[in-house]
């Protein structure tokens, strides 16, 4: 996965890639998957400065609602950096500093994100392990030449 920083500061650009990335279906409602173009632009929350919105069913909701950033009170900015430090292989602490969060909290996302990505990995085994098994012969034979 590739992390165009200098585009991901951008807050338009950064909500974008968390729906591209967590809300494959599409940024819709909870409750009755009605579109968010049915919505109304109900509130901004204060620390993460998300639009909630208010659907026709009546339910409130925001663009981190069911996903694992919710009740985390992160910028779009704050969790696509993040994501990218995790996947990166970044220490806790540097994450924290970085992106001015508590430590605790970087500690709890990269749990659940680490426990999510799991979750997903396909249980079956590969169909060509006779083919990987070649390959590490014959890479151990052209280290040999
Ligand atoms: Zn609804």
């Amino acid at each position: 996965m590739e992390f165009p920083i200098t585009n991901l500061l951008d807050k338009e650009y950064c909500t974008q890639w968390i729906i591209e990335h967590f809300r494959p279906s599409g940024f819709r409602c909870p409750v009755c998957a009605a579109g968010v173009d049915q919505a109304r632009e109900f509130r901004t929350t204060k620390r993460s400065q998300l639009t909630v919105y208010r659907c026709c069913c009546q339910a409130t909701y925001n663009l981190y609602t069911g996903t694992l950033f919710q009740q985390h009170h992160l910028t779009p900015m704050q969790i696509v950096l993040l994501i990218r430090g995790v996947l990166k292989g970044e220490p806790a602490t540097t994450l924290a500093a970085e992106l001015v969060l508590n430590y605790q909290t970087v500690l709890t996302l990269r749990h659940d994100l680490q426990a999510q990505a799991e979750r997903l990995q396909p249980d079956t085994p590969l169909d060509d392990d006779e083919t990987e098994t070649d390959e590490m012969f014959q890479n151990a034979g052209e280290k040999r030449l």
